[in-house]
């Protein structure tokens, strides 16, 4: 037997919270037995005690990331912003040492 899509999240809380029909019920035991990724899920939800704020507790773990990622971003680019600082200088001293040789040169003449 072969079970090719996934079970839904909501379907999980719902089977959590018994709430899924017969027939779903033993689709989603059938599918949970040879699936890794949604057992992994579905521990995952019955670690939470409260059912009712899973949803929130989603929303926030995704939040979660969000700010990760944001911070990752932020730290990125301060970087950038080094670099170019350093660009800069390097510049600003190439173009100083130029005019130094140039003049150099122009008094020796
Ligand atoms: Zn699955």
């Amino acid at each position: 037997m072969l079970e090719t899509s996934c079970v839904s999240q909501q379907e999980l809380l719902d089977y959590l919270q018994g709430r899924l029909p017969e027939a779903d019920r033993h689709r989603v035991e059938m599918h949970l037995a040879d699936c890794p990724f949604c057992s992994d899920a579905m521990e995952g939800l019955s670690a939470i005690p409260e059912k009712e704020k899973i949803p929130g507790v989603i929303r926030q773990m995704k939040w979660n990331v969000l700010q990760n990622l944001r911070r990752k971003n932020r730290k990125k680019r301060k970087r950038e912003f080094y670099v170019s600082l350093g660009m800069i200088t390097l510049v600003l001293l190439f173009i100083v040492l130029a005019c130094f040789f140039a003049y150099h040169f122009m008094v020796k003449k």
